[in-house]
């Protein structure tokens, strides 16, 4: 055997993995489908913009080990997530706080805007049973109209009443004047962006871009005692149950030659009728970008299907059911190790990606 470890995926579950496995002394090799490193966080350098070339990524955690690793490679900025949500011609402060009920109620105190809720959220008894009871339960009837359902619904391609109500759950709700949208402790952005990230953790590590595993799995698997898979997992078992379903994205970016477009790094557009579900504008996750050009991206959301990338998992009972029975598979190939966002088909951030590889990698200590 040539190596000790073979990584499929340079993203981060890959790369923290192989850099873990180097740092014990093993022998790693990464194989990476796509012509850089970095899976989604590879960042387009467009003259001093960093352009998030698949989606905006701010990172944010509350796990201080997980910070202090990244901050070991890169310096972090301050950027906070405040984005805006436009709806029926009206901006709104996101994620739901009292600016956002200020702008739709116009009340003052959070007396008034926990009053209101109340009385919306009435309708929904037991527990919530999928994203729309889940929204309604959280922040009443109103903001589900205003703010949810439309941008869901075009986000996912599916009425909120057949998604699982963990998604909404990803908005922080609070009841004072704070427009940032995480809870964690720790937020920012690499100021150089992502790359120099991910090359830091692969320094050294033979790595084979352009190379699909799976074109030649059983030539790869041969070269390498232990397999760290994070690509999507039921195309490891060519789909013998049949296709999870995936959403996917397609990414419209132009470049602008004034200095400032929309004011902010991201704003949400939740109408229907607006194809889009967002607009970044990348210079802004910078903060001291100074150039007399921008660059915006709009976030077009649709279903998978083969030639496209894969972005969100859909875990609603249907594909969790499927996934299982994968992951039972994965049982009986025991020197295989499934990690990741794909791999696990699991609405991963970073930081929980990052986590989990590091909690994967004391295998190799
Ligand atoms: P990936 O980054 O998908 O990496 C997998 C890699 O495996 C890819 O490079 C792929 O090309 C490669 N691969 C797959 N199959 C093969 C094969 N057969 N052979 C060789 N290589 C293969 N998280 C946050 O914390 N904050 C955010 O703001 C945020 N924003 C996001 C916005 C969008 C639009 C999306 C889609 C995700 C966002 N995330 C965010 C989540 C973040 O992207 C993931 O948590 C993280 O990138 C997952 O890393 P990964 O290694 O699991 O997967
Ligand atoms: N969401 C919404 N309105 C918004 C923003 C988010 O209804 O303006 C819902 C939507 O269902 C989305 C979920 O909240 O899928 C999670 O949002 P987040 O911004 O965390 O999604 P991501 O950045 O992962 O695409």
């Amino acid at each position: 055997m040539q190596y000790d470890l073979l990584v499929v995926g340079s993203g981060l579950f890959g790369a923290v993995t192989a850099y873990q496995a180097k740092q014990q002394g093993l022998k790693v090799l990464v194989l990476e489908k796509r012509e850089h490193l970095g899976g989604n966080v590879y960042c387009e350098d467009n003259d001093g913009i960093k352009v998030h070339k698949y989606g905006a990524h701010i990172f944010h955690t509350s796990n201080k080990d997980v910070w202090e690793f990244v901050n070991g490679f890169v310096e972090f900025n301050r950027f906070t997530n405040s984005p805006l949500a436009l709806s029926k011609g009206k901006l709104y402060n996101l994620p739901f706080n009292m600016n956002t009920f200020a702008q739709i109620w116009g009340i003052q105190t959070p007396q008034q805007a926990l009053d209101i809720i109340e009385e919306q959220r009435k309708t929904i008894k037991g527990d919530p049973q999928n994203l729309e009871q889940q929204a309604i339960a959280l922040v009443g009837q109103d903001i589900y109209q205003l703010l949810i359902k439309e941008y869901t619904e075009k986000q996912w391609g599916r009425e909120c009443k057949d998604l699982p109500a963990f998604i909404i759950k990803r908005l922080p709700l609070r009841f004072t004047f704070d427009n940032n949208y995480f809870n964690d402790i720790y937020q920012g952005i690499p100021v150089d962006g992502y790359n120099p990230l991910i090359e830091g953790l692969l320094d050294g590590i033979d790595i084979q871009l352009d190379t699909d595993f799976l074109a030649d799995k059983e030539y790869y698997l041969s070269l390498a005692k232990e397999v760290v898979y994070t690509g999507p997992i039921d195309a490891y078992y060519d789909f013998c149950f049949g296709k999870l379903d995936y959403r996917s994205l397609k990414f419209e970016t132009k470049r602008l030659e004034r200095d400032n477009f929309q004011g902010n790094a991201v704003v949400n557009y939740i109408d229907k009728n607006v194809p889009f579900t967002r607009m970044i504008e990348h210079k802004h996750f910078a903060l001291d970008t100074d150039t007399s050009h921008t660059v915006i991206s709009e976030e077009y959301p649709l279903e998978w299907r083969e030639g496209l990338e894969r972005y969100y998992p859909v875990n609603d009972d249907k594909n969790m059911q499927l996934y299982k029975r994968y992951r039972q598979l994965n049982k009986q190939s025991e020197n295989v190790h499934f990690g990741g966002r794909l791999a696990e088909y699991k609405y991963y951030d970073m930081d929980k990606v990052i986590a989990s590889a590091l909690h994967f990698s004391k295998r190799f200590l």
